[in-house]
């Protein structure tokens, strides 16, 4: 038996561990007098294309070869759809054989970082983070380094990142339309991170990557949300459709590896054996012909614009201290005691499920995942007022 992975096994992710106590809780006195914001599960049907094109898959494609094997990297039509679809959107050069695709941004991750990494280089993670970069990071051998982002906006330090980096830096990781603080960065700063990154490159004579994850790369309200390949020219993107159209149970996504990053073709034959040595070959075959038909499509994010205007508002008035998401959905609120577990507990009283900041990497704050019904959140500002109430007293 590993005892490592035993012991990861037996601890489940605080995000998890919340959303089961919701479970509980729902059974106990009604789902709708629990006010959960613990997971980031799209609240939004799929786009009519994606059921569109499952339902048509299904009915004109001989089934034999619809469920078959597709190439490990993915199908060759599939690849094409995604590379043209890049290179449209936002004039990069793509081709099919930069792209692999795979079971989500989690796989993607995962592969990624395995293909990048020897053991024992470091990763710079900007914190607050994704919770499993940290088991992803170590699965490929590798040591986390955190570097905090600026509050109260939670962009890019780039003083502290520069510091960061050293010889033994493979990697940074970035998340935006980020997870959970609901950041994005603007053109400047995506330049400037690409300036950073090729100074620190052509000072350590090797090239540090930047990978991107992307999940919520399409959940961007204000400006869209820059594509870091155009502005760093060794970036590897991670992206899962997930999020942007509401796919996460399916497990689909990809890995872009453009011809600019150095040492491309051997990045791209890395990930091709990093997913060989996990087993991540031949992502779902009707969810990659699925998305083939859908690369420009999103879920009608509307909504979750329209809950990030009317929570951030609602919860302002009431005098809490929040920084207004520019993307994905979550909003950052800060613990009247600073605190987060101690406010996420007592939050509990009223029915209210966040998740503390601490599982992100910084203490103080405690996440609301606001991909939920409007009526879910207008019931739950009478809680969040005498939660309130009682920090006053
Ligand atoms: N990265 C971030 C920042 C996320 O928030 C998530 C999921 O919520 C993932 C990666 C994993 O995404 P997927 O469901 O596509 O594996």
């Amino acid at each position: 038996m590993n005892r490592k992975m035993t012991a990861l096994g037996k601890s489940p992710s605080k995000i998890r561990e919340i959303f089961e106590y919701s479970r509980g809780r729902k059974a106990a006195i009604g789902a709708e007098n629990v006010f959960d914001f613990s997971l980031g599960n799209p609240s939004i049907p799929a786009p009519e294309s994606v059921n569109a094109a499952i339902g048509k898959l299904i009915s004109t494609t001989d089934s034999v070869s619809l469920h078959g094997y597709t190439s490990a990297q993915g199908d060759l039509t599939v690849r094409t759809a995604v590379a043209d679809s890049l290179t449209a959107r936002f004039g990069v050069p793509a081709s099919p054989d930069d792209i692999y695709m795979t079971c989500g941004a989690a796989a993607s991750l995962t592969v990624t970082l395995k293909a990048i990494c020897e053991p024992g280089d470091e990763v710079v993670v900007l914190a607050p983070f994704f919770p499993e970069y940290s088991v992803f990071i170590e699965n490929a051998g590798a040591k986390k380094v955190v570097v905090n982002t600026a509050p109260p906006d939670f962009t890019v330090d780039f003083e502290a990142l520069g510091a960061a980096i050293n010889k033994n830096t493979a990697a940074v990781l970035i998340n935006f339309p980020n997870n959970p603080t609901g950041a994005v960065i603007n053109k400047d700063e995506a330049k400037r991170l690409g300036e950073l990154l090729r100074e620190k490159s052509d000072a350590l004579s090797k090239p540090i990557y930047l990978i991107s994850d992307e999940p919520y790369r399409e959940l961007s309200y204000e400006a869209p949300a820059p594509f870091m390949p155009c502005f760093y020219e060794n970036t590897i993107v991670d992206y899962s459709f997930s999020k942007s159209l509401s796919v996460p149970g399916e497990r689909i996504g990809y890995i872009f590896v453009p011809s600019s990053a150095a040492d491309s073709r051997d990045i791209y034959a890395a990930v091709c054996g990093a997913g060989r040595s996990m087993g991540y070959v031949c992502a779902p075959s009707l969810m990659q012909h699925t998305v083939k038909n859908c690369v420009f499509d999103t879920s009608d994010i509307s909504a979750y614009n329209a809950n990030r205007v009317l929570f951030y508002n609602a919860l302002c008035d009431l005098g809490y201290t929040v920084t207004k998401p520019k993307g994905a959905f979550y909003l950052f609120l800060k613990s009247p005691s600073g605190d987060s577990g101690e406010f996420c507990e007592r939050a509990k009283k009223y029915e209210i499920l966040m998740v503390p900041s601490d599982s992100f990497g910084i203490t103080g704050y405690a996440r609301i995942a606001y991909c939920v019904t409007k009526e879910t959140i207008e019931d739950s500002i009478p809680a969040f007022k005498a939660l309130m109430e009682e920090y006053k007293k």
